[in-house]
């Protein structure tokens, strides 16, 4: 079966200071659908065909990755999002990232800095690399952690088409308000 779009996890009208529909309905509509369509047309009468979009990624290089990497990271970014502003991150998710990088406040700053920083096109995660284990990690293009072993908790794309539309050059006002939407109870749904 050829991948589909699946639809987001809320309404994208429901999110204030954010981003605007237009922007999720372009992101989510256009550029995650032309990744799944062109991921579809490279595994088409492949040993790929038969595989999860996450197994194609962990097994492939070059075009194939590109697509399937994007089209995966893409769903997990949009799961990485609520409507909810500044939810309360669940106590053991708290609890790691305040041993890990002294404490929540401590934890944003990095994070903001290194998706800041992340030059170019890509992905700025938190990653689990241990049983108590965080860490950050920014990847370029189609990067994603699983690659390297370790287990994505949250992602923000700082691809400018995350955000062109409502923050033009201004990435940095994007990465803020992305952190005050982060789904919490997504993210240390993850840990393992
Ligand atoms: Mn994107």
């Amino acid at each position: 079966m050829p991948f589909t779009l699946k639809p987001l996890p809320y309404n994208p009208a429901d999110f204030q200071n954010f981003v605007s529909p237009e922007t999720f309905s372009f992101h989510h509509g256009r550029h995650l659908q032309a990744y799944i369509d062109a991921a579809n047309k490279l595994i088409a009468g492949t040993d790929y065909a038969a595989k999860t979009l996450e197994e194609i990624m962990l097994t492939s290089s070059g075009p194939l990755f590109n697509q399937a990497a994007q089209a995966w990271n893409h769903d997990f970014y949009f799961a990485c999002l609520t409507p909810e502003e500044h939810q309360a991150i669940p106590a053991k998710l708290k609890t790691l990232i305040e041993s890990n990088f002294g404490s929540v406040a401590d934890f944003t700053r990095n994070y903001a800095a290194a998706a800041a920083g992340n030059f170019g096109s890509g992905w700025t995660w938190l990653m689990q690399t241990g049983p108590n284990k965080l860490k950050i990690m920014s990847t370029s293009n189609a990067g994603n952690p699983m690659v390297d072993g370790f287990n994505p908790l949250l992602t923000v794309d700082v691809w400018e088409h995350a955000y062109y539309l409502d923050y033009q050059n201004c990435r940095a006002d994007y990465i803020a308000a992305f952190l005050s939407h982060v789904n919490w109870d997504f993210a240390a749904g993850r840990l393992k």
